[in-house]
């Protein structure tokens, strides 16, 4: 616990992502854990290397707390629509993998019900209020979980995924700029994917 000071208070990915759920509390947990046992002094936003399993709201928590992004290409993303997240080290090559024991329904009993009423025909504004106020209680209650009731939390071996960088050529077809290891072959000609089908 001595070096949570370093971690973002769970506002900040509030307000990146735009509300409270869920899935950023889940995230936000997610990196707060790995973050707590992998970090090393040198702390930069280049530090770690994120694989996460999924594409939902955890994400973005993801991003905030530990830096890591697509744009910058640490943050990768294997679709298996899992609650899965490896977080891994590059100055020391540790590597935590994190799997969510429980389903949303699982920590609030009431969840499924809500959310259906709420998404029925015949909803009304108090059952839109009410999904509502059950996403921010169970965020919270997520928040609040042991380490080790919220994930099974294991260390991994993994190569450290390397930073590729890639020049960019001219499509033969479109003219624009395309990176090199996304560019293809069509008779001959060096075009982007797009450009490839038509
Ligand atoms: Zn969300
Ligand atoms: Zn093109």
């Amino acid at each position: 616990m001595e070096k949570s000071g370093f971690i973002l208070p769970f506002s900040e990915v509030t307000r990146f992502h735009g509300h409270v759920c869920p899935g950023t509390a889940i995230g936000y947990r997610a990196a707060e854990i790995a973050l707590k046992k992998l970090r090393s002094p040198r702390a930069s936003d280049e530090e770690f290397v994120a694989i996460v399993e999924n594409d939902s709201c955890s994400v973005d928590a993801i991003q905030v707390v530990t830096g890591c992004t697509m744009g910058k290409g640490n943050l990768i993303l294997k679709d298996y629509g899992k609650h899965v997240y490896i977080l891994v080290n590059r100055d020391s090559g540790e590597a935590l993998r994190l799997s969510l024991n429980k389903s949303i329904e699982e920590i609030n009993l009431d969840f499924a019900k809500v959310r259906d009423k709420a998404f029925s025909e015949s909803a009304s504004p108090e059952d839109k209020l009410e999904f509502e106020k059950q996403k921010n209680q169970i965020a919270q209650k997520i928040l609040e979980m042991s380490d080790e009731e919220l994930f099974k939390i294991e260390p991994v071996q993994m190569d450290i995924p390397k930073v590729r960088i890639f020049s960019s050529i001219k499509c033969a077809k479109c003219g624009e700029m395309v990176a090199e290891n996304r560019a293809r072959i069509k008779n001959g000609d060096v075009v982007c994917i797009p450009c490839l089908d038509n």
